[in-house]
């Protein structure tokens, strides 16, 4: 501005001091500036289109965005890219595990947060060597697995060929290695379902009747707790599931297979099967049985977690259960609840999500084919 301009606006001159503060406040504009666009994360600062208002050096090498094209919206310039198809269906918060559109050999763990007024920020770290490290360990694990499985169905042959009646001053010995090889067997087994179900995007598609599932699930647990337990179904709704039979069947069954294990004789066990006002679908077990102290719960589903081992081995778990029925239901973008008190019980209930329940079979609206059980 023009010293005649500001004398025409009537604009007093800034006194030396306050020029120092204004020097001060760009100089720190600046800082900051600098800062972020230093930082080794993507970052990208988005306006209510969508439009990129401003980017980062980290941004050009991990994004591809170019300062020669500042403008226009984001998820055009990322078109044709998995980043660019996530920001136009999804808009999730956040996103794990994708290529980067510079350099699809590097791996994105991406978040969008609101900023300011109706700005968004969009940030984007590079975690190619997590993602290198986790499939080192999910290899190592897999191959471990498969490796010790033929050895140890030679070694479980060769017991189920003793018979302790031969030597039975080894007959207890004998019958501890069995137990022991079985139990070897499981994990070895239950490591393997692990692996494979890491590795899979998705399961098959099948529809799943639910009304037969639950009388075999009954009918399993009768079996498991030879009369221990009442044992009960409640299902308030006869709806069907979109989904793996084998890995929904599996969950469902261990979820079952633990209440029994976990309740003392004399208590009560409840299948549950109903549908909630928005849509979605629970599947619940319920027990009477030891429950499970706050602090073990978020815990749970860890491989290999277990509130008491001794239990847990006494009562021939391998501490997988529930890592299995976890992965089962994110694959059906589905969650696993506990409800649970110590000494009174606990809940475990799947809850479906919308998309995947469907009307019963001879509900006018369902599907003509039938499924099987
Ligand atoms: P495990 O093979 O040891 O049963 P799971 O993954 O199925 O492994 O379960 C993990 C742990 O959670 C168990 O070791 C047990 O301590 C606890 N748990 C699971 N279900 C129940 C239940 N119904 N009641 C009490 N504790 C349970």
């Amino acid at each position: 501005m023009k010293a005649t301009d500001r004398d025409a606006k009537n604009v007093p001159l800034p006194s030396p001091d306050q020029r120092q503060k204004r020097r001060r406040l760009v100089a720190q504009l600046h800082d900051v500036r600098d800062a972020a666009g230093a930082l080794p994360d993507a970052v990208v600062l988005l306006d209510a289109r969508g439009n990129v208002r401003w980017f980062n050096a980290a941004a050009t090498r991990l994004l591809g965005l170019r300062e020669r094209h500042p403008e226009g919206s984001l998820t055009r310039r990322l078109a044709g890219s998995e980043l660019g198809t996530w920001l136009q269906t999804d808009m999730a918060e956040s996103a794990t595990d994708m290529p980067a559109p510079a350099d699809p050999s590097l791996r994105l763990s991406v978040t969008l947060m609101p900023f300011g007024a109706h700005l968004r920020l969009l940030l984007a770290r590079d975690i190619s060597t997590l993602s290198r490290l986790e499939q080192v360990r999910r290899d190592f694990v897999a191959n471990v697995s498969h490796e010790l499985r033929t050895p140890l169905t030679v070694i479980h042959g060769y017991l189920e060929l003793l018979d302790p009646t031969d030597v039975p001053e080894l007959a207890p010995v004998l019958g501890e290695m069995r137990m022991q090889s079985q139990r070897m067997r499981q994990i070895v087994e239950d490591l393997l379902t692990l692996s494979r179900l890491e590795t899979r995007e998705a399961l098959p598609d099948e529809e799943v009747a639910m009304v037969p599932l639950l009388e075999t699930l009954r009918r399993e647990a009768e079996a498991l707790s030879r009369g221990r337990h009442g044992i009960t179904v409640e299902a308030s709704s006869r709806a069907r599931l979109r989904g793996s039979i084998h890995h929904l069947h599996s969950a469902f069954s261990n979820l079952v297979s633990n209440a029994v294990r976990y309740t003392p004789s004399g208590g009560e066990i409840v299948i549950g099967w109903r549908q909630t006002a928005d849509g979605e679908a629970v599947f619940s077990v319920r027990d009477s049985g030891l429950g499970i102290s706050a602090e073990h719960l978020v815990r749970l589903t860890e491989r290999f977690y277990r509130v008491s081992s001794s239990r847990s081995r006494e009562s021939g778990g391998t501490g997988l259960g529930l890592s299995i029925v976890k992965h089962v239901l994110n694959l059906h973008q589905s969650r696993l609840v506990i409800e649970s008190e110590p000494g009174r019980g606990s809940t475990f209930s799947c809850v479906m999500e919308a998309s995947r329940v469907l009307p019963p079979e001879n509900d006018g609206s369902s599907r003509a084919e039938a499924s099987p059980d």
